[in-house]
């Protein structure tokens, strides 16, 4: 078996894919239209063009035209930026991290606890603000992360553009370019920065190979978790998953 573990070293250290996982990721289209259709294709070439996988926390999307883009209960995507697709990835991965940060409610209320400390007087309503006051509160953590996430995919300069010109949330966004160093650390303090998660899931991931020394440990992985619907299929959503268990 010893001559395995170099292998698994080998495997997980130079594991960086180019591309998502699409194996498990469940694209429907509402109303089949042409439109809607079109954003799908969108999507998918952005999957395939990137690794989207820290990102990636419900793998149901629906595509869908005349709604409001929203991630909860499926996250639903509209057809509005067909003509500009890096606005809709700045969509889908904003609805991503909704679920993240839904996940992590009770690390996201002590963010917020400190936000309002900060910003005693929040706007709320379109187009500063979100709906309500908590919910623009949960937005200065949502947008942050998504300006990360765009930082990391299409490189700083498009990821302020689309961020400075979004006709929505426009005091929560400014805020976040602003106060973008402050808004970190509040984060960091809270565990709720996406990618160091990920990394770290990478690396216990890393340490419980290196303990179990065999690859019988993975494949066990492969099979559907006893109670559980979620099924790892690859070294993707294996990483995925330690980064749910880490939480
Ligand atoms: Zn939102």
């Amino acid at each position: 078996m010893k001559h395995i573990i170099p292998f698994v070293l080998v495997l997980i250290l130079s594991y960086s894919p180019s591309q998502t996982d699409i194996s498990d990721i469940e694209v429907q289209i509402f109303a089949k239209t042409k439109r809607e259709h079109k954003t799908k294709e969108l999507l998918i070439a952005f999957l395939k063009k990137y690794d989207l996988t820290p990102y990636l926390f419900t793998r149901i999307i629906i595509i869908k035209s005349r709604v409001l883009s929203h991630s909860h209960p499926v996250l639903t995507i509209n057809t509005k930026h067909n003509d500009d697709p890096d606005r809709l990835l700045s969509v889908f991965l904003h609805e991503q991290i909704h679920w993240f940060a839904f996940e992590r409610k009770r690390y996201t209320f002590f963010a917020i606890r400190e936000f309002k400390k900060i910003y005693p007087n929040i706007p709320v309503g379109h187009p500063e603000g979100a709906r309500t006051e908590y919910s623009s509160y949960l937005h200065l953590v949502v947008c942050y992360l998504q300006l990360q996430a765009l930082k990391r995919y299409l490189g700083e300069k498009r990821a302020y553009s689309i961020i400075e010109t979004n006709d929505h949330y426009k005091w929560i966004y400014s805020t976040v370019i602003k106060d973008e160093k402050k808004i970190e650390s509040i984060l960091r303090k809270y565990n709720l920065l996406i990618e160091k998660n990920y990394l770290k899931a990478k690396s216990q991931l890393l340490s419980f190979t290196l303990t179990t020394c065999n690859l019988a440990s993975i494949s066990k992985l492969d099979k559907p978790i006893s109670g559980s619907t979620w099924r790892p299929t690859t070294t993707h959503n294996l990483i995925h998953t330690v980064v749910h268990l880490l939480d």
